[in-house]
């Protein structure tokens, strides 16, 4: 499995490096065709309104759903999981974020507060089984509501930080900053 990041802005280089550590094989990409030839794609953490201005800048916003609706597994991380959203908080429709709608959810962006309340905590998956998972939050959205055909994956706090519809799977925190392999694993095997 080859497996993409999206690199118009955010962690692409450690979402490679976190690959890299499971031997698979990833490469950064940015435009359609090479969209086109990957097995899977993540979207990373980064800053959402610069994210989703690139992707409109380089129409890449069709490619993506393209890629969704041939279920192929597509990650969103952090800034990820909110461009994924189907609906947006306040703050979202303030900053004229194109959405890509690509699972049924209400994101709330700054649902843990400030970049200083970055934190991490180990949180129970129980999809992972075995130990709780390393939780690296930084700015972190989640989701307020969820439609009926999306699996909550784990909650914090009330909120809900990782989940997945079809193989279209979100975490609020970053997986690939844990140096714990299970959560991209598990998503990317769909
Ligand atoms: N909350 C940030 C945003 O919406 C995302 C932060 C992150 O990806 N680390 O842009």
């Amino acid at each position: 499995m080859k497996v993409g990041v999206l690199a118009v802005q955010g962690d692409v280089e450690e979402h490679q490096k976190a690959l890299t550590k499971i031997n698979v094989q990833s490469r950064s990409v940015k435009d359609e065709s090479s969209i086109k030839a990957v097995d899977a794609l993540i979207i990373p953490g980064g800053e959402s309104t610069t994210i989703s201005k690139l992707i409109q800048h380089h129409g890449l916003a069709d490619c993506i759903k393209e890629f969704a609706k041939q279920k192929k597994p597509l990650i969103g991380t952090c800034a990820g999981m909110v461009l994924l959203a189907r609906e947006g908080d306040d703050q979202v429709r303030k900053t004229r974020q194109n959405l890509l709608g690509l699972i049924d959810a209400k994101v709330n962006r700054n649902a843990f507060g400030s970049q200083r309340e970055s934190f991490e905590e180990k949180i129970e998956i129980p999809v992972l089984g075995g130990n709780p998972y390393p939780c690296v939050f930084i700015r972190a959205p989640a989701y307020e509501k969820t439609g009926a055909n999306v699996e909550v994956l784990a909650t914090y706090q009330g909120k809900i930080i990782a989940a997945r519809e079809g193989k279209v799977g979100v975490t609020s925190f970053h997986p690939e900053l844990s140096g714990d392999p299970r959560l991209l694993k598990h998503l990317l095997e769909g």
